[in-house]
């Protein structure tokens, strides 16, 4: 049973993912500023083998985004933050996959269009078996649509346009490494912090030329 306090808290494991993943696109010194700008001051000079309990909320991890395109500029942070979201695809799939299951030999025989369904549903069952963000992923004959009902990425956010450009990399670096090498569109249509239900991510199959 998991208690209230922890309901809006972010497992350890992928808060870990994410600090190593940031550290390597901004670097030790630049994560530092992030923390500093977003006034979480317990979490300042982490190094990713500290042993500690990060207790990482998800309102800090919405700060810590707010926080990045403060000190970047809105562009860039979107940039970043998407690079972060690439860079945490190789640690979840690494921590992740011997749990679910998730066996390389099996799936490089399944045609294409199974590969997508399978490696985005590996991720969805990622956030719903360690947290409680609640992945919903639908999946068509053209596109596949990945709905998060309790999003940490915009998580007391206000904005007028879609800011989870974490899940945006996440998805995209899961599919480029799928496809070894190709591109896909993958836009958020839907996002909690301007005001949608949830947080709606379009995946289209086809990958772009
Ligand atoms: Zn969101």
């Amino acid at each position: 049973m998991i208690e209230i306090d922890q309901i809006h808290t972010i497992p350890n494991k992928l808060g870990w993912i994410f600090f190593h993943a940031i550290e390597d696109v901004i670097g030790h010194n630049g994560v530092n500023a992030v923390l500093h700008e977003a006034q979480i001051n317990n979490l300042l000079n982490l190094f990713p083998s500290d042993p500690i309990d990060l207790l990482f909320k998800y309102d800090q991890l919405g700060k810590i985004m707010v926080a990045i395109e403060n000190i970047y500029g809105p562009r860039s942070g979107r940039g970043l933050a998407l690079r972060t979201g690439r860079a945490c695809f190789k640690y979840i799939f690494q921590e992740y996959r011997p749990m679910l299951g998730f066996t390389d030999k099996t799936f490089k025989l399944l045609p294409w269009n199974e590969r997508i369904n399978q490696v985005v549903c590996f991720l969805a069952q990622v956030f719903n078996t360690t947290n409680q963000q609640n992945v919903i992923v639908n999946v068509e004959s053209t596109q596949l649509t990945w709905n998060i009902e309790h999003c940490a990425v915009c998580w007391e956010r206000r904005t007028d346009e879609p800011v989870c450009y974490l899940f945006v990399g996440l998805i995209h670096e899961a599919l480029y490494w799928m496809s070894s090498g190709k591109h896909f569109a993958i836009e958020e249509t839907e996002c909690h912090a301007k005001g949608n239900a949830s947080c709606k991510i379009v995946i289209i199959r086809h990958p772009l030329e």
